[in-house]
């Protein structure tokens, strides 16, 4: 059984403080674009570039070593399932990830990377644990990264930006909850791979530094314009630029802990979202930029090939 101490204290200090635990679906709190996790609210361009963030050495891409506790999907979804249906679960666990990642963003994910009640050197781990043992009450899941301050962190793009750089962080479903969640697993297999998918990716999306969207008490919701699910243009040379805070919410967002409504005991098919919003994809972007080639670009390359060719 998972033992609370294998995390080693909870460091919430003065200034990672600001990355509050993230409680999952069931925090009490109303329920969009996106937000930070460490916030500091506006002005828009110094909270993106203050925002805790995951960054390699030297900057360009970051892969992130990922443990998945052994029998992590036995232990939360305890129902009789055919060999094929598990590992149609275990393979929405690593789905979670590969919705996150870009150019900028990877994961290496070991499934059953560590036993119970031990622990990884992989940077972000994930657990599942007894509500006896689940410091937050009546939360399913909770995403607790931990930075420090780096003046030399780099960013994906290659930006030097000194700030809080995330060090390693830790992702707990709590057992007993999570196989209520489970109950309303009557519709298929793939509806239950979905509903996990979905809410795997709403925690590890807070592990790289996003925050909910929805929560106006504790986060601000950025964006660049103020229509909530169009896709969010990020200059990669230049991602803070044009952001602004706006009241515009997409309630909807993986990053949303109320997609369902204002109860978070509520049900909707958003529960089964295993696509990035628009808006979960551009606070993603804002914290990892990265090239994207430009389509016009890409025509005029192959109009110069052409003539280049018509020319020999
Ligand atoms: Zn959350």
């Amino acid at each position: 059984m998972a033992t609370w101490t294998k995390m080693p204290a909870f460091r919430f200090r003065p200034r990672a403080g600001a990355l509050l635990a993230c409680l999952g679906l069931a925090l009490p709190l109303p329920a969009l674009s996106f937000s930070f996790l460490s916030d500091f609210g506006a002005p828009a361009q110094a909270a993106a570039a203050e925002a805790a963030r995951w960054a390699a050495p030297g900057g360009g891409p970051v892969e992130i070593p990922v443990a998945v506790e052994a029998d992590l999907i036995q232990r939360l979804i305890p129902v009789d399932l055919t060999a094929a249906e598990r590992t149609r679960l275990r393979e929405a666990v690593v789905d979670a990830f590969r919705a996150w990642e870009s150019p900028a963003l990877r994961f290496e994910v070991t499934l059953d990377g560590f036993d119970v009640g031990s622990t990884s050197p992989d940077p972000l781990r994930l657990f599942a644990v007894e509500t006896a043992e689940f410091p937050f009450p009546g939360v399913t899941g909770v995403a607790i990264p931990v930075s420090v301050f780096d003046p030399a962190r780099t960013l994906t793009n290659g930006m030097g930006l000194p700030g809080d750089r995330i060090t390693e962080a830790e992702i707990y479903f709590d057992i007993d909850r999570f196989a209520l969640f489970a109950q309303s697993f009557d519709f298929g297999i793939e509806a239950a791979a979905a509903a996990i998918q979905r809410f795997f990716m709403h925690e590890i999306g807070h592990a790289i530094g996003l925050g909910h969207p929805n929560s106006f008490e504790f986060n601000t919701n950025y964006d660049t314009d103020f229509d909530p699910l169009n896709p969010i243009v990020i200059d990669p040379a230049d991602p803070f630029a044009g952001l602004l805070v706006s009241g515009q919410r997409n309630d909807q967002s993986i990053m949303s802990n109320r997609p369902c409504g204002p109860n978070v005991d509520d049900v909707c098919v958003a529960l089964l979202f295993t696509q990035l919003t628009n808006d979960d994809a551009g606070g993603r972007d804002v914290l990892y930029p990265f090239a994207v080639a430009e389509p016009g670009g890409l025509a005029l390359a192959a109009v110069l090939c052409f003539l280049a060719r018509r020319r020999r």
